[in-house]
């Protein structure tokens, strides 16, 4: 979970139009949809602007590339099966690969660390554990985290040490691109 700098929203996406569709669906009590704006869905005008604000790596686990082996999927932050009114509010919204999507399911905790947080650093943390895989929590927000998006799932643990290896084994500068690999705070470490 590396921290990135929050772009602005589209300019059509506005603090009352995002206040307004919230409150509809909160009211309509119909089943989550993406609207359309401009003939296309707000998703897809969201996706490239997220993107490239985290060098298409997912906001949790900063896998890489997304779209290639994972769907490029929205994550709202606090699930909008319990808050409705915050299903189309732009800080709520977090570019995301499948897996973590998935492990995090409609679970919310206020104590999870979110990338986007003015304070947060990965330092503060998280400690890479370059023998293991494992991210070693310092904090109980991180433990959490770890836990609630299974940060050390088996898989990702032994990816992250062949990616490293990867990443330190690449002879030439121009294959050597941190934001080209995944689990960009554990290749460098
Ligand atoms: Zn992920």
């Amino acid at each position: 979970m590396i921290r990135f700098e929050r772009p602005d929203p589209p300019s059509w996406m506005t603090e009352e139009w995002q206040r307004e569709r919230g409150e509809k669906l909160a009211k309509n009590e119909k089943p989550f949809r993406w609207p359309t704006v401009d003939k296309l869905r707000v998703n897809l005008h969201l996706v490239p602007i997220l993107k490239s604000a985290s060098a298409n790596h997912c906001a949790y686990c900063d896998g890489h590339p997304l779209g290639t082996q994972s769907r490029e999927t929205i994550d709202h932050f606090r699930p909008k099966e319990t808050f409705q009114e915050l299903a189309f509010t732009w800080s709520n919204l977090f570019l995301c690969c499948d897996v973590c999507q998935q492990s995090k399911s409609s679970k919310f905790s206020e104590s999870w660390l979110k990338p986007d947080e003015t304070d947060y650093d990965f330092e503060d943390h998280f400690f890479c554990d370059i023998a293991s895989g494992r991210l070693v929590p310092l904090t109980e927000r991180a433990e959490k985290t770890i836990s609630a998006f299974d940060l050390n799932n088996p898989e990702l643990t032994t990816d992250r040490i062949h990616r490293r290896r990867d990443y330190l084994n690449a002879s030439d500068e121009d294959d050597r691109i941190l934001n080209d690999f995944p689990y960009r705070f554990f290749v460098d470490a």
